[in-house]
């Protein structure tokens, strides 16, 4: 049996581990039924129990790797066990980027399926269900299925935290770029209000804003606003390697000076790896300052020229930063509410504050349509993401209370990010979810796939 986590380090369990397995070996295994139930794990990089199976068995990863760019068609075809990292590598050079990137490159495709992942620009292209044109499915019964988006199987598995089966590959298109370079424009905003607004007017493709989570009265929700969009010019082969920062745009917003046209390249810098900390480094007199240091340091209005890793994944700079933040593990609290509750995002920084929570950082998104896939996370509203660690009884009595009003004012918590919601809020966020349970019970009858998530929300046994 082997100890797995979550990315917030706090929900470990022991499950027997396998894989990867070709397709005849995941067949046989699926059809085995295996006593404790299955699960496919990714990256474990969703924060709670959601890729664990604890007494169970769990493939890590499920699949063999295997990527094949289309580069005419503009899609890519890639195992459920390869990461967004490996297909980039393969995709950029061609001109051809994944629509949908979260924070961390490091995630896998299946576990990105798992969970309809968004990035920052999913008011304006949606989540990752949005832009796939099928996922190959090994289903409870151990028989494989070609989903594409018009069949309700398809809506379960997406989003589907893994509870319908195994995803063995998906086709995802891309969408076309000349230069991996993003005009990025970054504003400082001095309260909640402002940065709301800002986010609300914003155009850009690409938007998202880093919020001061422990700014307390005129300054509560303060924070800097970042705006990207691709550069429509190709990539210059003497570029500096770190663009962060560097001014280099006409008032067209074009590149004005830089010539020597080459191909494109996914090219992230060496990651350092962050040092495992015997304590949390942040209580709140360092959660404050950390996150002061980090606003006053913001450049008031900036436009400046960033690459691909630099704007989507500067988080990965720190390989295992999770383990920097001390033995017991943190918690990320990621929130979605309609259009008029944005009241919420004030109410949480407040009562996190309150309760001595030390936020250490946060995350507000505009969010646009949603994909209509029944336990997908983004609706039409505003995305609030708060760390902290992971505290005692006090902080959960706080965050249950907070759970039933995101839910009376008709919103959601991210179970990719989850580690502790209840099934009575969770039932209130999601609803009954018959068609989905349906589609599960179809897919797998005897409840093969299991998932310590799916225990606690009561999705699977
Ligand atoms: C630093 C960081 C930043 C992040 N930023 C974002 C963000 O901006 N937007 C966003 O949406 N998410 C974000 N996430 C969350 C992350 O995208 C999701 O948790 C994603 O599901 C992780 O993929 P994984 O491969 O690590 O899967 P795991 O965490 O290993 O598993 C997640 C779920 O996917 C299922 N799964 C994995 N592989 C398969 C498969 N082959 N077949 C069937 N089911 C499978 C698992 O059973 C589990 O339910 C972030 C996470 C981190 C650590």
């Amino acid at each position: 049996m082997t100890l797995l986590d979550g990315w917030g380090r706090c929900t470990g369990g022991r499950a027997e581990v396998r894989g990867p397995l070709d397709r005849q070996a995941l067949r046989a295994l699926v059809a085995s039924r295996p006593a404790h139930g299955l699960l496919a794990r990714g990256a474990g990089c969703s924060y709670g129990d959601a890729a664990q199976n604890t007494g169970g068995l769990v493939l890590a990863p499920a699949t063999e790797p295997g990527i094949t760019v289309d580069a005419g068609g503009g899609t890519v075809r890639a195992a459920g066990s390869a990461t967004f990292a490996e297909i980039l590598a393969r995709t950029v050079p061609r001109g051809l980027l994944l629509p949908v990137l979260p924070g961390t490159a490091r995630l896998t495709l299946g576990g990105a399926v798992a969970a309809d992942v968004h990035g920052k620009n999913q008011r304006t292209d949606g989540s990752l269900a949005a832009w796939l044109d099928s996922v190959e499915l090994l289903d409870g019964n151990g028989r494989l299925h070609l989903l594409t988006p018009d069949r309700e199987e398809f809506r379960a598995t997406v989003g589907g935290m893994g509870l319908t089966g195994l995803v063995l590959a998906a086709t995802v298109r891309l969408i076309p770029i000349t230069g991996t370079r993003l005009r990025v424009t970054t504003r400082r905003a001095a309260d909640l209000d402002a940065l709301l607004a800002e986010l609300d007017a914003a155009r850009s493709r690409y938007a998202v804003a880093w919020i001061d989570t422990t700014a307390t009265g005129a300054a509560l929700g303060r924070g800097v606003v970042d705006l990207g969009d691709h550069l429509d010019e190709p990539d210059d082969r003497d570029e500096p390697d770190d663009l962060d920062g560097l001014d280099g745009l006409d008032d067209r917003g074009r590149l004005d000076d830089w010539g020597g046209l080459d191909g494109l390249e996914y090219a992230p810098a060496r990651a350092r790896r962050a040092p495992r900390l015997p304590f949390c480094p942040f209580i709140p007199p360092t959660a404050r300052a950390f996150n002061s240091l980090w606003y006053h340091r913001a450049p008031r209005e900036r436009t400046a020229v960033q690459q691909l890793p630099a704007f989507f994944h500067r988080l990965d700079a720190v390989r295992d930063w999770n383990r920097a933040l001390g033995p017991r593990g943190f918690l990320q609290y990621q929130f979605a509410v309609p259009d008029g509750a944005h009241g919420l995002i004030a109410e949480v920084l407040t009562a996190l504050g309150a309760v001595g929570a030390a936020p250490f950082l946060g995350t507000v998104k505009r969010f646009g349509p949603a994909s209509g896939c029944p336990l997908s996370f983004p609706l039409p509203g505003w995305s609030l993401a708060v760390d902290l660690p992971r505290g005692g009884r006090r902080l959960h009595a706080v965050l249950d209370r907070l759970d039933r009003r995101v839910a009376d004012a008709g919103g959601r918590i991210y179970l990719a990010k989850d580690a502790r919601l209840g099934r009575p809020a969770f039932d209130a966020m999601y609803g009954p979810l018959t068609d989905w349970r349906a589609t599960r019970a179809r897919l797998d009858p005897d409840g093969t796939m299991r998932s310590d998530l799916g225990r606690r929300l009561g999705l699977c046994r």
